[in-house]
């Protein structure tokens, strides 16, 4: 959590909300969480100016402020936003309309303050590969991609500098609708599977941005009852009945159908 589909919602309900708002004041209760790279003390940075645009890049949300910074927030695991007035957050940005405040329990998230050419000084900002929702990830530059791949299929799909950006949850629902076992390795997938890959990836992240946008619920609150085999453990498989199984994959835990998701034949000698 925050995954793709919760911060496509999320980006667009605070363009929505705060675009065109002026920051009045911040309260940073916990600094940990802040990188703030301009040189200018945190506060005075951003206070009085206004917030242009809001966006997704990857799995980080870009705030564009007038005179070029920019609030750059990775939320990691546990971070999230909201507008509620109660919310009492680890940072708040204070406008003369409402607040935004950061939260996050697990305080693993950061959020960064960078004027132009400092994005490189942000872990894994400019090293995204192609965004899974733009019209840059066709089916010839996914399959460019898998075939060279020498990883096991649901690392390569969270390998962020290939596809941006597909997290532990979506990882899941991909393979399971593309029917494939998470322990699989790319090279072993043949060249129908690699495209039914392909068009699973589009269609499970298209189900989960209309998902999410239709649950219309808070900004800080994860909607996951779309999910078919995420935390399902010991439930039945939606399309055969069998128990999804969890099991660690790569040190990740990680849900699927035994049955509707088979292990491919162990390959013992790969002469490749
Ligand atoms: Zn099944």
């Amino acid at each position: 959590m925050p995954e793709l589909p919760d911060l496509v919602y999320v980006a667009r309900g605070l363009h929505d909300f705060i675009s065109g708002r002026i920051i009045e004041q911040v309260e940073v209760r916990e600094p940990i969480v802040v990188r703030n790279l301009t040189g200018e003390p945190f506060g005075a940075c951003v206070t009085g100016r206004g917030i242009l645009n809001v966006r997704r890049h990857g799995p980080f949300l870009v705030f564009e402020l007038t005179g070029h910074r920019m609030i750059v927030a990775h939320p990691m695991l546990a971070g999230a936003f909201s507008i509620e007035p109660k919310s009492a957050g680890l940072i708040t940005f204070i406008f003369k309309e409402g607040k935004l405040s950061y939260l996050d329990a697990k305080k693993m998230g950061k959020i960064y303050v960078v004027d132009p050419g400092q994005e490189a000084q942000i872990p894994r900002f400019t090293t995204q590969g192609v965004d899974i929702t733009s019209p840059e990830f066709t089916e010839d530059v996914f399959l460019g991609l898998i075939r060279t791949s020498r990883r096991q299929v649901r690392a390569f799909l969270m390998e962020q500098e290939q596809i941006s950006a597909i997290g532990n949850a979506y990882a899941d629902e991909i393979l399971f609708e593309a029917r494939i076992h998470p322990k699989t390795f790319c090279h072993q997938l043949g060249p129908d599977e690699q495209k039914v890959l392909y068009d699973s990836i589009r269609t499970v992240i298209d189900r989960g941005i209309k998902e999410v946008q239709g649950a219309n619920a808070g900004l800080h609150v994860k909607h996951r009852d779309h999910m078919l085999v995420r935390n399902k453990k010991n439930e039945p498989c939606p399309r055969c009945g069998a128990k999804i199984r969890r099991e660690s994959v790569l040190g990740y835990d990680t849900f699927f159908c035994p049955v509707c998701q088979p292990a491919k034949r162990k390959l013992f000698i790969d002469w490749k």
